[in-house]
């Protein structure tokens, strides 16, 4: 039997996904399940980006693209990040690939050296800390809590920087938090980063256009970190395109170059069709995310209601995303029949078991204190979901 690298073996399955397909499993097998584990929109791509899609397969779209993608859609990210957050990039310094899933973990690729440092605060994207494994760095977690907000003060940040640091890693608004870094906040973390030119700051705005207070800030604005910023983005969550696969870098250009070298070996680009259909999506005002981001708001203004009512769930009301992260500390130790809670992964496996609701543990975003909730559903399931969420949580003793 062959043996596995060990580089396989040292990393964890994603947590979130391994809920959804355990959640899918339960469905199948004929259980009533409500899945609030995965992080994605239960809209519909807009109808003016499947014409673009289906008019690519039309016209013969079919051939390999170059590696970074069509000149024409770099042009219009380019002029997407001039647009909307205020920041130069050149079209020669846009990477397209597929997800930004794949943008971050090339991103770590090519940046580290073994032992390397990455500084993350938790909690942070699931898969954050398997990529800085995977290319053999080194993950320097910050802790926050509830009562900070989950965000990280720009002291903190600067007692972590050491010789090794390498890049600083984060996204606001924040999977799992829904935290957003006001401009301020984030003007502070810049003054801390702009002494140190050689960490590269990898700012994931995945959820650009669901910030439920304020006109999204990117740090690349930053004039005093020119050169410095990757802006990480894509079609994932603020057009319902999760299944599409592209995500997006914008880049210093040395940077840019290595990920192009990179993905000329592992996938080439991202698909034709796709490349054509965001075209179509980024070129135009997002008038599309903004009405998205409105039902997200009462959504969250719902799901925060809810679970407040639950004795015990201490619980923030975040400012983007679409998540939900209670600390549920107050049930460890509690138990139900023969169950124990212990901490945040047998508390999420008892929901799940218990009331056919699946969240995904805490632990796997680097706080085992609380459970992820993606309130990325209808309200009737919101509101039924959190009801049994009180039935399960209130038989534990
Ligand atoms: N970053 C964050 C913070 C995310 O939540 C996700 C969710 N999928 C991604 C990156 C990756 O997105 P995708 O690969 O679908 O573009
Ligand atoms: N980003 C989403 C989430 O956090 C999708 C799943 C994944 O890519 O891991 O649930």
């Amino acid at each position: 039997m062959c043996k596995l690298s060990e580089k396989i073996l040292s990393i964890e399955e994603s947590a979130t996904l391994a809920m959804a397909r355990k959640s899918r499993e339960m469905r199948e097998s004929g259980k009533e399940i409500i899945n609030l584990s995965l992080g994605e929109p239960d809209f519909n791509t807009p109808s003016f980006i499947k014409e673009a899609a289906k008019n690519a397969i039309d016209e013969n779209y079919s051939k390999y693209t170059p590696v970074p993608g069509y000149k024409e859609l770099l042009e219009v990210i380019s002029h997407k990040f001039k647009r909307d957050n205020n920041i130069i990039y050149d079209p020669s310094q846009i990477v397209c690939s597929t997800g930004a899933k794949q943008s971050i973990a090339q991103l770590m690729m090519v940046l580290l050296n073994k032992d390397d440092e990455v500084i993350l605060p938790a909690p942070y994207w699931v898969s954050y800390k398997q990529m800085i494994k995977l290319a053999d760095g080194k993950p320097i977690v910050i802790d926050t809590n509830l009562d900070n907000d989950f965000k990280i003060t720009a002291s903190q940040l600067s007692n972590s920087i050491t010789s090794k640091t390498k890049a600083f890693l984060f996204s606001s608004p924040c999977n799992p938090s829904g935290s957003v870094y006001s401009k301020y906040e984030l003007e502070e973390i810049g003054n801390v980063l702009k002494k140190h030119k050689n960490i590269t700051i990898i700012s994931d705005e995945i959820y650009e256009h669901i910030n439920f207070r304020n006109k999204h800030f990117s740090i690349g604005e930053l004039e005093s970190l020119k050169n410095q910023v990757v802006t990480v983005n894509g079609l994932s969550k603020g057009f319902a395109m999760t299944g599409w696969r592209l995500g997006y870098i914008g880049a210093p250009q040395k940077i840019a170059n290595a990920c192009i070298k990179m993905q000329g070996q592992i996938t080439s680009a991202t698909c034709s069709i796709t490349q054509r259909a965001a075209i179509t999506a980024l070129k135009h005002d997002p008038i599309y995310p903004r009405k998205m981001c409105e039902s997200f708001k009462l959504r969250r203004n719902l799901i925060v209601n809810e679970l407040s009512k639950i004795e015990k769930i201490k619980i923030n009301k975040p400012d983007g995303a679409f998540y939900v992260f209670p600390d549920v500390s107050n049930f460890f130790g509690s138990h139900y029949k023969n169950i124990k809670i212990k901490n945040s992964e047998d508390l999420s496996m008892f929901l799940l078991t218990n009331s056919g609701v699946a969240t995904v543990s805490g632990n796997a975003f680097g706080n085992d204190n609380c459970i992820r909730i993606s309130y990325a559903a209808s309200e009737a399931e919101i509101i039924k979901a959190c009801k049994l969420i009180k039935n399960s949580l209130e038989r534990l003793a």
